[in-house]
């Protein structure tokens, strides 16, 4: 049997649900489903009789040979003024600060929404695929086309759910013009590896807009944090990044609508960060990559969780370009207010997430390298007890929430009794570490003046 996504990725729950392997299966066999965990996988509908393999070369948790810093190279390894940092891989110039138009509707600054539109009104692109609400409850966000600057505005703001490209793909495939795509880090590397086997991608995705990541969740996330907000029964509407003009951008809520219309509001300090940070409902796949900043994308936007940017409400982003197109465009900027930022301030608003996708990884990668594709990162026996520690009752965390909802056990409160004991240890652990390492602190403090990042 050859190998194909199925029995090399799927079955060793390394898949991300993206959705190319489905959308460019030339044999049509592949068709993406919610699986129990409430993530999206490829299922064989009829038997695969080419075995041509096409699966597994666009699918980023393949061992395809080809990594970011391979594509990195190929596509912005050649732009004038170009440079590289391993945390950020390639990178043209750096930026903070926002649109006043589309930040109040925005997860951050408003920049992603910002640019996709003026892409559209400057002519670059003649259609935009951004992720934007359905008012289905079985699928709350979707991938969609888009031709207006109207419909793109409504797909602003941050899915912290899963979606899926294999429709919109094979809409591109089928309908010519220039498309611009927004996606996290493993969706758009599956684009660029696509792109290299499909001449109709190469020609007609032609910018790509990435957003800095940490993590997804699985729909049952939502279920989760809906239930602790108070709603009973379905959501049929989520907004998950909503701004208080009195909290700091770092505390926004959730807006859940349920079944008879209610709205229920719930704030990242009670109880989403716990789920958060602590990686509940994470699928496996986000356990084992090592690309923070989209190092595929012409131009990627995040948070700037940075101390001065993180205490305004209405939200601040960064901007990271790598294209010569998306720098001009991005400092013509109209009706945006934008000032150069040095990449170390980059790098150093996620240094959560830098930390995760660095040390964690290659402490992850040690303790259970299981199906796990070759890595930018070696697997390291860890020295720290610490980071040890952390990272097995963060992981045992992440299995239990995921296998109780997909169990059918969907009880909040249990989950989080069962999770006591693994969030008492991991407390006493940050308690004793921070105790012994206060004196190497207190020099970083003085030396770099604090930043991080666990939000998404
Ligand atoms: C799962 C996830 C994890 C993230 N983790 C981090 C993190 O660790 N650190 C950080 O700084 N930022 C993270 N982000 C990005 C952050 O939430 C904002 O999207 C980013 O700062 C852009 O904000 P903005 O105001 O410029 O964008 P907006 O103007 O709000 O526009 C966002 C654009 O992204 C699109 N979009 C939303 N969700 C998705 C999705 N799931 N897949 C593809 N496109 C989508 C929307 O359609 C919209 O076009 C994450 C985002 C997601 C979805
Ligand atoms: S990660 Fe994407 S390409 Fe790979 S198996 Fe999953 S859906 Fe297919
Ligand atoms: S953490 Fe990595 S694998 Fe997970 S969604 Fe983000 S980019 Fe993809």
């Amino acid at each position: 049997m050859k190998s194909s996504v199925m029995n090399s990725v799927v079955e060793h729950d390394l898949c991300i649900g993206c959705g190319l392997c489905a959308a460019l299966c030339p044999q049509d066999v592949l068709s993406m489903q919610w699986n129990r965990y409430g993530e999206y996988n490829p299922v064989e509908t009829s038997p695969c009789t080419t075995e041509c393999g096409l699966c597994l070369k666009v699918c980023p948790f393949a061992d395809s040979g080809e990594n970011e810093d391979t594509i990195g190279e190929r596509l912005y390894g050649a732009v004038p003024g170009i440079q590289h940092r391993s945390e950020t891989g390639y990178y043209l110039a750096s930026y903070v600060g926002y649109s006043e138009r589309h930040r109040p509707t925005s997860a951050s600054g408003g920049m992603a929404t910002w640019l996709l539109e003026a892409l559209l009104t400057e002519g670059v692109v003649d259609h935009v695929i951004c992720v934007a609400p359905t008012g289905d409850p079985e699928r709350l966000f979707a991938f969609q086309v888009f031709d207006t600057p109207e419909e793109v505005r409504t797909g602003a703001g941050s899915a912290y759910y899963p979606v899926e490209m294999s429709e919109v793909i094979r809409q591109v495939l089928e309908v010519p013009g220039r498309y611009a795509v927004t996606g996290l880090p493993c969706f758009l590397k599956a684009i660029r590896l696509a792109q290299q086997r499909n001449k109709k991608l190469r020609e007609r995705v032609v910018v790509t807009v990435g957003l800095t990541c940490g993590q997804l969740k699985s729909r049952h996330f939502t279920d989760y944090v809906a239930a602790l907000a108070g709603v009973q029964g379905e959501v049929t509407a989520v907004r998950y990044r909503g701004k208080s003009p009195d909290q700091p951008a770092s505390n926004y809520h959730y807006v859940f609508t349920a079944a008879d219309g209610e709205e229920h509001k719930i704030f990242w300090n009670e109880g989403i960060s716990e789920a958060w940070t602590n990686r509940w409902f994470t699928p496996r796949a986000c356990s084992y990559c090592d690309d923070v900043f989209a190092e595929c994308a012409d131009v990627t936007c995040m948070d700037a969780w940075l101390p001065e940017y993180s205490r305004d409400s209405r939200g601040t982003s960064l901007v990271l370009v790598r294209s010569q197109a998306m720098r001009e465009m991005v400092e013509r900027g109209q009706g945006v207010r934008l000032d150069s930022i040095p990449v170390e301030r980059v790098i150093q608003s996620q240094a959560g997430v830098v930390a995760i996708k660095r040390q964690h990884l290659t402490c992850r990668l040690y303790l259970d390298p299981q199906g796990v594709p070759e890595k930018r990162v070696a697997p390291e026996r860890p020295k720290n007890p610490f980071l040890r520690q952390e990272v097995v009752l963060k992981e045992r965390m992440r299995v239990l929430s995921r296998d109780r909802w997909g169990a059918g056990e969907r009880d909040g409160k249990h989950l989080r009794e069962a999770m006591g004991q693994d969030l008492r240890r991991l407390t006493a652990g940050r308690q004793i570490s921070k105790i012994i390492t206060f004196p190497v602190r207190i020099l970083w403090y003085i030396r770099r003046k604090v930043g991080g990042n666990n939000h998404g």
